[in-house]
């Protein structure tokens, strides 16, 4: 049976694409190039605007597949799951990504055993072997302390989910391509779950919107020292992010730990104080646009990921650079 084509699922929330969707096509685009075959983004909602789907086409997908029903326009795992099994029963994609959201989590196993696939859950980097072209899936395994890749070379299709904010949103492109939209049949919008509502956690979700994002290591030394880092941070209208070291020793809340069993993210600007740089911290911020850190060590590893290294005692540059950063942007000026 021939399987072709790469597939994206893009989610929505209250009829607007999530940010998910378009890092996704960052990452479709790339398989889909390699594979030398076509992009497709499937979604599923109830009246999905025009410009959200002709948004997906312009950040790169060839043809958009829509499904729609009032049962669909948020998420139930049943029927979003007979859905998309009725679709890969149709078209046979040979790849099929998602985020490694809430949705994508509850989603893609539930898929994947029915259609009898392979699922890689939360993987980091995605690939194509050159000599097979399969889907390549690297993830974090034995509690973090590895990076392990994982293929699926007999059954079809290849899924796997991706971590938020591991990669940037795919830009405009201009593309043009095809949109598909479908009411969902009937028979396939059964659910036994009921949505009783959503409240949204507006913690996490500062720290992994935030533009700047400034972060505490171990060498703060103990709580009383958080707020010459939070100065800083409030001085760059900042996130204030944290090594798990920090969370363990209670210094500041778990919503803010960056890393491996933390959040991701990808700011504009990371500014790491007084934290090494294990392997486990840099697999949630080293995709940052920019990356600053201060810290005492000449050769910690932070610097191997930094644009702009400061060597010194935290205590002593932060107060400074505050300061700086202050009367900068109270002067107008953007340093
Ligand atoms: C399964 C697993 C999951 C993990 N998940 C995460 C995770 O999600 N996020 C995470 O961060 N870690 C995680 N870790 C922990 C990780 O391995 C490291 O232990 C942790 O990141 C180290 O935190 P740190 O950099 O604050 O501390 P340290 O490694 O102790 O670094 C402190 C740094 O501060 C510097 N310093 C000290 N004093 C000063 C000063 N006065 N001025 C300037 N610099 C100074 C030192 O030179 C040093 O580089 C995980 C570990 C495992 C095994």
């Amino acid at each position: 049976m021939k399987y072709e084509g790469v597939w994206i699922l893009a989610e929505q929330s209250g009829g607007r694409l999530q940010r998910i969707s378009h890092e996704l096509l960052t990452r479709g685009s790339e398989l889909a190039s390699k594979r030398r075959t076509d992009l497709t983004a499937v979604i599923f909602g109830n009246n999905i605007p025009d410009e959200d789907l002709e948004e997906l086409i312009d950040r790169g997908a060839d043809r958009v597949l829509v499904t729609e029903a009032p049962q669909l326009e948020h998420f139930l795992v049943e029927p979003y799951a007979a859905c998309m099994l009725r679709l890969l029963e149709e078209f046979k994609p040979e790849i099929v990504i998602a985020g490694a959201t809430s949705t994508g989590r509850t989603l893609m196993p539930y898929v994947a055993v029915k259609a009898r696939a392979g699922l890689t859950a939360d993987c980091t980097e995605l690939d194509i072997e050159p000599d097979t072209g399969n889907l390549l899936q690297t993830r974090p395994a034995i509690g973090g302390n590895i990076l392990a890749t994982i293929k699926t070379p007999t059954h079809r299709p290849q899924m796997a989910t991706v971590r938020p904010r591991s990669t940037h949103p795919a830009a405009r492109c201009g593309k043009k391509g095809q949109i598909i939209r479908r009411s969902a049949p009937k028979e396939l919008l059964a659910s036994r779950i009921q949505r009783a509502g959503f409240i949204p956690n507006t913690d996490t979700h500062t720290l992994q919107d935030a533009d700047v994002v400034v972060s505490a290591g171990r060498g703060i030394k103990k709580a009383e020292n958080l707020p010459v880092v939070q100065a800083l941070a409030d001085s760059l209208d900042a996130a204030l992010g944290a090594t798990r070291d920090v969370v363990d020793r209670g210094w500041v809340s778990y919503p803010h730990q960056v890393g491996l069993s933390g959040k991701t993210v990808t700011p504009g600007l990371y500014v790491a104080v007084g934290l090494s740089g294990s392997i486990q911290h840099l697999a949630g911020m080293q995709t940052s646009e920019h990356i600053i850190a201060v810290n005492n060590d000449p050769d910690a590893q932070i610097f191997r990921v930094s644009e702009l290294g400061i060597v010194g005692d935290l205590f002593e540059v932060l107060p400074v650079l505050t300061d700086k950063i202050r009367q900068a942007r109270a002067g107008g000026k953007k340093e």
